[in-house]
């Protein structure tokens, strides 16, 4: 079984398909390869064991009955573990909503319902979404399956943990300054963040609303294609959500992108990488030119700012969204408080971790009457002024590609004592929230050590179509992708 728990989600639909395993199969294979493996990963919080073996039933009913299925039905999906799932506990990885049941589902979760794909259990994350190589969790860190001694990336380091290690097939992911990016790059596989307002946030646990989106990890490019179908689409409970038709991406993966202008990042190339990375980037540029495409350097001279502009706009927005969490209506409450005030306090204190403490403290402080206009307006004003960037590099270039991050995945520990150096791994992905963009890291060869180098690319908004095109174009020319982490 564990030959087709390593082939590509298309492959295991295929194979469901044609009879050669049952959707129960299937499902249970990646549950017991979780059982088996995962405590030397720590990519799952909790397992839906029951939730996915009633779905893979239903596949196999519908088999049976010669029905058709809809895309991606049967393939084992890893779902983070800030999105509702009913019947499943949602964590965020923290203490506060330890105990946590949804109520009900996120849409994007209901989607995956509908589309009879098997959620086999809830993934592991940075608490709240908030870090970058999900050491942050409140119950366990994340082993990256390429080395365990290092981070899988985060914030989502469960989700793309569990998909390199093909304990699941897929899985969902967010994404506010990166998380879906980063982690997809550590691990080696494919990971995207759509256009802000493509997928719904309704049920997905809010860090920082204008920055946030969800989206799909998985081994190839077809398959996380695939999945953006699944998910995405116009929904009325989020009023971000764009009201536009569910496209087909996979239909124009193979388009000739002969002619294609391709913008290469200058100020994310030129220094501070590491020479693996550096190597890595020069052989993309290779591949695009024998591919066609025409690559010429592009300057966004405000992406030094970004990092400053997303602590403070992310900062600011967590502190509101996490105002919720008082002990009154979600998770945790203290049980030693003489008063309302007092509860409060002590029930914050006690349920959040280090990390979300410190991002509430800025936030507030960014917010502050006399503080406002000095930071988050500026932040704010500044935001718009990368967009402009961005809006102008894309008059000259269909793409811009960059590293997704300048180093490979590093030890655990090694940034831990220091945030700064920790929210500086964010360099290369914050702006395409910054700016709405869809963007992707695909697996663009090895370093020294064997851990994996992700490629970025990032495309005008709503032009999905064509980052997937690009993507598959690579993917295509290489074998990074079928080279898989040996755990
Ligand atoms: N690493 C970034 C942070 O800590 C991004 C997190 C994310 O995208 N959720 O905020």
């Amino acid at each position: 079984m564990l030959e087709l728990l390593k082939k590509s989600a298309m492959e295991q639909s295929r194979a469901l398909k044609d009879k050669e395993v049952s959707a129960v199969e299937l499902t249970k294979a990646s549950l017991e390869r979780i059982k088996s493996i995962d405590e030397k990963i720590g990519a799952f919080n909790s397992l839906t064991e029951d939730i996915a073996i009633k779905t893979a039933k239903e596949v196999d009913d519908k088999i049976a009955k010669g029905e058709e299925l809809p895309l991606l039905a049967g393939v084992p999906l890893a779902l983070k573990d800030n999105m509702n799932l009913i019947g499943s506990k949602t964590t965020a990885s923290s203490k506060i909503l330890e105990n946590f049941v949804s109520p009900y589902n996120a849409t994007a979760t209901q989607k995956l319902l509908d589309n009879l794909i098997p959620i086999v259990g809830k993934a592991n994350l940075d608490e709240f979404a908030m870090g970058s190589s999900n050491e942050n969790s409140a119950f366990k860190k994340v082993h990256n399956p390429w080395n365990l001694k290092k981070v899988p990336g985060g914030s989502s380091g469960g989700s793309a943990a569990s998909v390199a290690s093909c304990e699941a097939t897929i899985a969902l992911g967010s994404d506010t300054g990166g998380s879906i990016r980063l982690p997809a790059s550590f691990c080696g596989i494919v990971g995207m963040k759509p256009t802000y307002g493509k997928v719904s946030r309704y049920g997905l646990i809010a860090f920082a609303s204008s920055l946030d989106q969800i989206g799909p990890f998985a081994r190839t490019v077809e398959d996380a294609a695939a999945l953006l179908e699944v998910i995405s689409g116009y929904d009325k409970h989020d009023s971000t959500s764009l009201k536009l038709p569910v496209e087909n991406y996979r239909s124009s993966l193979n388009n000739d992108i002969k002619g294609m202008k391709i913008g290469v990042v200058k100020e994310l190339t030129s220094e501070g990488l590491a020479e693996d990375v550096q190597k890595a980037i020069q052989n993309a540029i290779e591949t695009y030119k024998s591919l066609g495409a025409e690559v010429v350097e592009v300057s966004l001279p405000n992406l030094k700012h970004s990092i400053g502009i997303y602590y403070i706009l992310a900062t600011a927005e967590c502190s509101s969204n996490l105002a919720r969490f008082d002990g009154v209506k979600y998770g945790h409450r203290t049980t030693d408080a003489k008063n309302l005030l007092e509860m409060y306090c002590k029930t914050r204190a006690e349920g959040f971790g280090p990390e979300v403490k410190r991002r509430i403290m800025l936030g507030t402080y960014a917010l502050s009457s006399g503080y406002y206009d000095a930071y988050y307006k500026k932040a704010l004003q500044m935001r718009r002024v990368v967009t402009e960037d961005f809006i102008k590099a894309f008059e000259k270039v269909d793409a811009l590609i960059a590293p997704t991050c300048p180093n490979t995945a590093f030890d655990l520990g090694a940034k831990t004592e220091d945030p700064l150096a920790m929210y500086l791994t964010d360099i290369a992905t914050i702006s395409a929230n910054l700016a709405g963009l869809p963007a992707i890291s695909i697996p663009a060869g090895f370093d020294r050590d064997g851990m994996p180098i992700g490629l970025q690319i990032m495309t005008p908004q709503l032009t999905e179509a064509k980052l997937f095109n690009l993507s598959y174009k690579f993917e295509q020319a290489h074998d990074y992708y079928k080279q898989l982490a040996n755990i």
